[in-house]
C-alpha cells in the first residue's frame, strides 16, 4: 500500500475525511497535480508557486512554507518508489461547524497528498484524439485551481459519452480552454492560445509549451480566438500535466487540418519529450 501525506506527516493511506471538512462540503480548497518522470517531479517549483497563488486568491494561508511542502512531496515520491505517475495534492480551508463564511483563525487548513502510478500517454500523443465543444458555464475566476470542478466534470463526461478525449470550452463565440487542459491552435505556422486571465487556468504545461516555442522559433500569440477559427485551424492540440500534449484531429465530427497530428504539433511534442528526458537524466 502506498503512503500519503496528511498535514506534515507521511503516513499509511487511510480514509480520514472529516464530514465537516470544508473541502467536502463547499469545495473550499485548492489543489495541484504534478507529473513524475523517472522518480522526479516535473516543474515542481512552478506548481508550488501556483498553489501559493491559488491560496492567496481564496484568502487561505498555507500552514507550511513552500520549502517544507516541496521537501515532503519529494520524500513521498521516494517513499512510494514512484517512477512514473502523478502527485495529487490539495489544501482545504479546514474542519469547522458548517457555515458558509470563513470560520476565522481557529481553523487549520488540511493538507493531503498521495501518488498514483500512471503510464505515459505517448501512443495518444502520436496518434491524436478527438474533442467535443461544450459551453463554458464556469464562474469568472477560472484562474484559481480550486476543488470546485462540477462544471469541468460535466463537460468531461460529455466528451467521454462521445468517445472524445476532451471537451473544448467556449464562452459564446470565444474558445477559452478545455475541461482539464489548455487549448492551442496553429494557423499558418504560428500558435494562438487564450491569454492567461480570469477565464482560464494558466497551465504549467501551457507555460512550458510557450517557453519551448521561444527556443524553437515558433511565434505564440496569447490572444483569444473564436470557435470558427478553431474549426478552421491547421492544427489543434491540448496541454495538461501528464497527458502532456495531445493533438486534436476532430472536433464535433469536423476534421481539423489533415486529420493527422500536424508538423508544428509534432515538433513541440518532440521538444517536450526532450525536456522530460533531461529531467530523468538529471
Ligand atoms: C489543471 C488544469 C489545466 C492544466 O494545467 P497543467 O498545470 O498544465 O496541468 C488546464 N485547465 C484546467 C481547468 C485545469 O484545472
Amino acid at each position: 500500500m502506498t503512503k500519503m501525506i496528511f498535514n506534515d506527516q507521511i503516513m499509511e493511506r487511510e480514509n480520514i475525511v472529516d464530514i465537516e471538512d470544508r473541502a467536502y462540503q463547499f469545495g473550499d480548497g485548492i489543489y495541484e497535480v504534478i507529473g513524475v518522470y523517472g522518480g522526479k517531479p516535473f516543474l515542481l517549483d512552478e506548481h508550488m508557486e501556483r498553489l501559493q497563488r491559488s491560496a492567496k486568491e481564496i484568502q487561505l494561508s498555507l500552514p507550511y512554507t513552500m520549502e517544507q511542502l516541496r521537501r515532503n512531496l519529494v520524500q513521498l515520491v521516494k517513499t512510494n518508489e514512484l517512477d512514473e505517475g502523478i502527485i495529487y495534492m490539495q489544501v482545504s480551508r479546514g474542519v469547522s461547524s458548517r457555515e458558509h463564511y470563513f470560520p476565522g483563525n481557529s481553523i487549520t487548513p488540511v493538507t493531503i497528498a498521495y501518488t498514483r502510478a500512471e503510464e505515459r500517454m505517448s501512443a495518444t500523443e502520436d496518434a491524436g484524439a478527438t474533442a467535443v465543444l461544450v459551453e463554458d458555464i464556469r464562474w469568472l475566476r477560472c484562474d484559481i485551481k480550486t476543488l470546485n470542478l462540477l462544471p469541468n466534470t460535466l463537460a468531461k463526461q460529455k466528451a467521454v459519452e462521445n468517445n472524445a478525449i476532451e471537451a473544448i470550452l467556449h464562452r459564446g463565440d470565444t474558445v477559452t480552454e478545455a475541461s482539464a487542459s489548455n487549448v492551442f491552435i496553429v494557423k499558418e505556422g504560428e500558435l494562438f492560445t487564450h491569454p492567461a486571465n480570469n477565464y482560464i487556468l494558466n497551465g504549467i504545461t501551457r507555460r512550458k509549451v510557450i517557453q519551448l516555442c521561444e527556443s524553437l522559433g515558433i511565434q505564440v500569440h496569447e490572444e483569444a480566438f473564436t470557435v470558427k477559427t478553431l474549426l478552421q485551424a491547421d492544427e489543434v492540440f491540448v496541454t495538461a500535466t501528464k497527458s502532456d500534449i495531445i493533438p486534436i484531429l476532430k472536433i464535433d465530427n469536423q476534421s481539423i487540418g489533415q486529420e493527422s497530428p500536424g508538423k508544428i504539433t509534432r515538433k513541440i511534442i518532440q521538444s517536450f519529450r526532450s525536456a522530460i528526458r533531461e529531467l530523468e537524466k538529471s
